[in-house]
């Protein structure tokens, strides 16, 4: 097929079943290897394009062999490093400081590419940030009045634009759908740059960008794709600083500009992370021509919504990209029947994820070391890709055409149920008792005089975040016991020897609070998942978090027990070592809960208290093992805080209630901390607030205490350790430049309740930076001190 022979025909109809989108990582991380050996000069750019291309071409065929229509139903969603950055790249929307790494048509070289998503000597990359509320990260566009916006296409040769994408795969007989981040989204993830005009908005920016879309649109219509899938999740968020109104005004004008454009794909836009609202019958007056919704997250439109999409398709997402169970799959036979009653007679119904399923890891089959139950209530990538197509065919031929997929899901469902570890009685009624008292500790002055009275700390305190440098010696100490090369024994003793030396470290340079640094730890979140019970790990869920960095989160699917104290013996060991306090380290519920794939068959806050329960247990434990400051991290409270604001209140109900429920059986003397990993804490500054603990310490350096004078006007009376040190970078900030971070934080907040502290763990430093980072920083609280 060419692409002239596909222009002689009217284009297909959106095909019957297909997904918004496929992890791009590759089975085996292809992609992470491919872009990694680029970076470190063990592969050309030709092995790169190489093994990029093949990885695509392997995509499409296992798309195309798992039963997704070769036309239009396999998305064109690759990228070699992020979607947003794609975007700026090929709108040649470069930020002032790169710009001279753009061709007189604004593209970007390969290299140009990496420098915009990973920095270069003092050329700051572009800011990461989380992707909706998941657990990705996209790469922050910078934009503002001057910022050149114009459609670079293929002009930049660097990486496979959504077009080449389509050329390729034309040449090898598929007619993938290419997937772009749509043009409201992208001004809405993005932020004013440093020169934007006071007032300025990206949004302000809409002509020139939906120009260039019209340009992107000719180029894949010429490159012969009949569909493409503009995505547009920001709709999903009421949240935008510019207001619903302004959001409103910018879906109709792109669509109702880009609908007009001649030569074009047609147009699925989708709308995904949650419900369009009303943004959905805005889009119904455009000439788009299919909608997706996402029913998972969003529910069903209202009846009057529905009817505005007359003459359109629509694109049901009933199977879920966010998680990794099967899918119930009567209920959303039930949910697509109900929308098809609700659509205007013979509106197509093509079924599809709720999103792109990037957040989910490839095939479950593989998981050959996962208990085979367990297992077989799991739907990785491939095995929703044969959720859509039964549902599909369900829809199209009525319930009894998939009466064996129907079965056997309900079997596999009553199965799961009764499964004893899925709810343990003891479990349920331990929350079920849980009582508001059990949240509370004693009112925060009386703790204050206790723990003083324990331990006995000066003005502006320092202590770091937890971990210490994860250098290659105790990696591969790890490594040599999992492979069962080293016996306990000698794990656990080579672990205490870097314990021993960390604490003495810190001794040394003079912290006031000590930590043990964390060093058994693979991972902050599979460490506890690996030792309490109702939680599986397994050997190639990998998901992409950023570029080529990927997780493998746990997979939380029963309830929560914790047979045995998980951290006692590191952190009493370590407090042995020293007479000065030691901080046990803990990860919140929150923390674990999104860091993992959560049970679907529970309410979140079930789970929640669950894990707050486990954790209480834990602390009690550190307790009484004589520990007398607890920090438990809680970096994800504000990720997973919900786009719509109406949902919040909820969320943060049962999200501050369970870090309370793990704290608050805290003695009044224990000093309880919790970590948060962000500046902009101002968003969920009421809820850390609630959170009641002693001491909360942020990210603050980068901002240069922006965020204080907030804080101060908040109200917010207990103890704040804004980091002073950005350890995001290998840079060693000076004692002086602490100096001025403390004292813009003194001035606002005043150094009573004030800690000094590094912004994160130290556990991707190396001990050369942390040692003198951390002698700096000592000596620059010791200067402050003095001065008060
Ligand atoms: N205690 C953890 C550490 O220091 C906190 C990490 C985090 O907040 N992401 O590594
Ligand atoms: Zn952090």
């Amino acid at each position: 097929m060419s692409a002239s022979d596909t222009q002689l025909t009217a284009p297909a109809p959106l095909p019957a079943a297909t997904i918004l989108g496929y992890p791009r990582i590759g089975p085996d991380r292809e992609l992470k290897r491919a872009v990694e050996s680029y970076w470190k000069g063990a592969a050309t750019a030709a092995d790169l394009r190489e093994a990029t291309a093949s990885l695509r071409q392997a995509t499409r065929a296992r798309l195309v062999a798992l039963g997704l229509d070769a036309a239009s139903a396999v998305p064109a969603d690759s990228t070699l490093y992020d979607q947003v950055l794609d975007v700026t790249a090929a709108l040649g929307a470069v930020p002032a400081r790169f710009r001279d790494l753009c061709d007189e048509h604004g593209g970007l070289d390969l290299d140009g590419y990496f420098t915009l998503a990973r920095g270069e000597g003092d050329r700051p990359a572009l800011e990461m940030t989380k992707w909706l509320d998941s657990n990705y990260h996209y790469l922050v566009p910078e934009i503002d009045q001057d910022t050149p916006i114009s459609y670079v296409g293929s002009a930049a040769a660097g990486t496979a634009s959504p077009a080449d994408q389509v050329r390729d795969a034309v040449a090898a007989g598929t007619l993938p759908r290419p997937v772009v981040v749509g043009p409201v989204t992208y001004l809405l993830l993005a932020k004013p740059s440093d020169d934007a005009a006071p007032g300025f908005t990206p949004l302000d920016r809409l002509g020139d960008v939906i120009d260039a879309y019209g340009h992107l649109l000719m180029d894949l219509h010429e490159a012969g794709a009949q569909w493409v899938q503009l995505d547009e999740p920001a709709l999903a968020s009421d949240s935008w600083a510019v207001g619903r109104a302004r959001v409103l005004e910018a879906v109709r004008d792109a669509y109702t500009w880009l609908g007009a454009v001649v030569e074009r794909p047609r147009l699925l836009v989708a709308g995904s992370y949650g419900s369009l609202g009303d943004a959905l019958p805005v889009l119904g007056a455009t000439p788009v021509d299919a909608v997706g919704l996402d029913l998972v997250a969003g529910g069903l439109p209202h009846d009057q919504d529905l009817a505005a999409l007359a003459g359109k398709s629509v694109a049901a997402g009933v199977v879920s990209g966010r998680n990794i169970w099967r899918t119930d799959l009567d209920a959303a036979l039930t949910a697509l029947e109900r929308l098809r009653d609700a659509l205007p007679p013979g509106t197509p119904v093509t079924v599809t994820t709720s999103t792109s399923l990037l957040h989910v890891p490839h095939d479950v089959e593989r998981e050959t070391a996962l208990d085979p139950q367990v297992r077989s209530w799991l739907a990785f990538a491939d095995q929703k890709v044969g959720e859509v197509q039964v549902l599909a065919r369900g829809l199209a031929q009525g319930r009894e055409a998939v009466a064996a997929e129907l079965a056997e899901d309900a079997r596999l469902r009553a199965e799961r149920a009764a499964h004893p570890g899925v709810s343990r009685p003891e479990v349920r009624q331990a929350v079920a008792a849980v009582t508001e008292a059990d949240r509370t500790r004693a009112p925060y002055a009386e703790r204050q005089v206790a723990q003083q009275a324990r331990l006995g700390l000066p003005v502006l305190p320092t202590t770091t975040i937890g971990s210490f440098p994860q250098t290659s010696q105790i990696r591969r100490a790890r490594a040599a016991y999992r492979r069962g090369e080293l016996d306990q024994a000698a794990y656990e003793e080579a672990m205490r020897a870097e314990i021993a030396s960390v604490v003495r470290l810190q001794e040394e340079i003079g912290l006031d609070v000590l930590v043990h640094g964390e060093a058994e730890r693979n991972d902050m979140v599979q460490y506890f998942a690996e030792l309490l019970d109702g939680f599986a790990t397994t050997e190639h869920g990998w998901v992409q978090s950023y570029g080529s960095r990927c997780t493998r989160p746990s997979v939380l699917w029963g309830d929560v027990v914790r047979p045995a104290p998980m951290t006692v013996a590191w952190s009493s060991y370590a407090q042995s070592l020293t007479d000065r306090p030691l901080k046990g380290m803990l990860t919140g519920p929150v923390t674990i809960m999104a860091w993992s794939f959560v049970r679907d068959d529970v309410p979140r806050a079930q789970v929640a208290d669950q894990l707050g329960l486990a954790l209480r247990a834990e602390v009690a434990d550190l307790e009484a093992a004589g520990i007398g400051v607890v920090q438990v991290d809680e970096p994800a409270i504000r990720e997973t805080l919900p786009l719509r604001r109406a949902d919040r209140e909820e969320y943060l109900a049962w999200s501050v209630g369970s870090f309370r429920l793990a704290t608050g059986g805290a003695a009044p003397a224990t000093q309880v901390h919790t970590h948060l990993c962000y500046s902009e804490f101002d968003v969920v500054i009421d809820a850390v607030d609630h959170l009641d603990a002693d001491v909360t310490s942020i990210e603050a350096s980068r901002s240069r205490m922006d965020i204080l004078p907030a804080v101060a006007e908040h109200g917010f009376e207990r103890q704040l350790g804004p980091g002073v040190w950005d350890i995001h970078s290998p840079r060693v900030p000076s004692t002086q430049e602490c100096v001025e971070l403390l004292e813009r934080a003194v001035a606002a907040l005043g150094a009573q309740r004030l800690w000094a502290n590094p912004d994160c763990g130290l556990k991707t430093r190396g001990y050369e930076e942390v040692q003198a980072s951390l002698r700096n920083l000592v000596q620059a609280a010791a200067q402050v001190r003095a001065a008060e």
